[in-house]
């Protein structure tokens, strides 16, 4: 049997599921993961946590996840309480309830690319068609031409990443609170790696208050160094939270997501301790790759992106030959790596002088 043989959906015929290789090589520096793992003393707590709950697992879990979201608002700050905070397996589950329930059949997404591929998979995942917006050479977005395009469109959802994966790049609130005025429907800020922004950089959870529509996911995989725990999670406006139940599975997340996350929450002062050294290597990689003569985006975000390569597919494979595994990804002759440890980068470092 082959997949175009069978009766699947027309609109995802010809289709390609998002695919970051997954290569077992020395270093990997090519899904922005937090390179640190959890002490052992975390890891027993996460092992303890985890025991505990086992004995209940003939039960289903809380389905409103109501302990885990009070712990999420409580991080969270801007006097968010549990009503205004919802949480899934992952930020792209969180971003596919909402396509499910603001999104759907002869509705539309707009985003400004380059950003998060995921945003458009899920979009036609919905049966919702992808707008694709641009951003400036500086891979910003203008203001004036965002809100005309959004005007010429009224797409019913607008995606803003910020800061933006793959280029790094972060919004200023003021650009948000424009687009979120000028838009018809709902705005998702996708503030993934909100952690690792330049000291200074606010989070678009300040607009929340006078925008009822305006949706924030935030996500443990990267600066929380979560990722396989898979837990992601959004502020908004209460009624927001009331659609997302219509459509969410229940018990959608697991008791021993629930437990893992509420104990990794718990210690986010270990978990986030990382970020100061993450974000210190991020900006010493962006000036060694400018001392090599490379473009480099600015970046707010635990990536850098850079380039022009006409062949960067063979920068690409040069590297992994090399063990170091990054990622093709953006626009055609750019490259992204993820920040790693210390000794992580210095092997970036070698293995790019050498592919050069
Ligand atoms: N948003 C952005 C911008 C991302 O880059 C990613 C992960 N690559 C996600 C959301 C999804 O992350 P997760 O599902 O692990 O929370």
């Amino acid at each position: 049997m082959k997949l175009e043989d069978l009766p699947i959906r027309d609109d995802l015929r010809g289709r390609t599921p998002y695919g970051a290789p997954q290569i077992d090589v020395p270093v990997r520096l090519n899904t922005n993961e937090n390179p640190y793992g959890p002490s052992a003393s975390l890891v027993t707590d996460l092992a303890e946590a985890v025991r505990h709950s086992a004995a209940g697992l003939n039960r289903y879990p809380d389905r409103d996840a109501v302990a885990l979201r009070q712990d999420l608002a409580a991080y969270l700050g801007h006097d968010l309480t549990t009503e205004k905070v919802w949480a899934a397996n992952g930020s792209n589950e969180v971003l596919q309830q909402i396509l499910q329930a603001f999104g759907g059949h002869g509705r539309t997404a707009m985003g400004f690319e380059p950003s998060y591929s995921m945003h458009p998979i899920i979009t036609s995942g919905s049966s919702t068609e992808w707008i694709s917006g641009a951003r400036e050479e500086d891979f910003g977005i203008d203001p004036d031409k965002a809100v005309a395009a959004i005007e010429e469109h009224r797409p019913d959802i607008v995606f803003l990443t910020s800061p933006n994966n793959p280029t790094g790049t972060a919004l200023d609130p003021s650009v948000i609170a424009r687009i979120v005025q000028a838009a018809p429907g709902m705005v998702v800020v996708d503030e993934a790696y909100f952690e690792f922004a330049r000291t200074g950089t606010p989070s678009a959870l300040v607009l929340l208050p006078d925008n009822p529509r305006l949706i924030v996911t935030r996500t443990m995989s990267k600066a929380f160094a979560m990722a396989g725990t898979r837990l992601g999670y959004l502020a908004a406006d209460p009624a927001v939270i009331e659609a997302l139940l219509l459509v969410r599975l229940p018990y959608h997340l697991s008791t021993l997501t629930q437990a893992a996350a509420r104990v990794a929450l718990a210690h986010q002062t270990e978990l986030l301790g990382t970020v100061d050294l993450l974000r210190a290597e991020r900006d010493a990689t962006v000036e060694w790759l400018r001392g090599e003569g490379l473009t480099v985006a600015d970046s707010d975000a635990n990536f850098v992106l850079f380039g022009r390569f006409p062949d960067r597919h063979a920068v690409w494979q040069g590297m992994l030959e090399r063990g170091v595994l990054i990622r093709e990804v953006g626009p055609p002759e750019w490259l992204r790596v993820s920040i790693g440890t210390a000794k992580e980068m210095a092997a970036f470092r070698a293995a790019l002088e050498g592919t050069l």
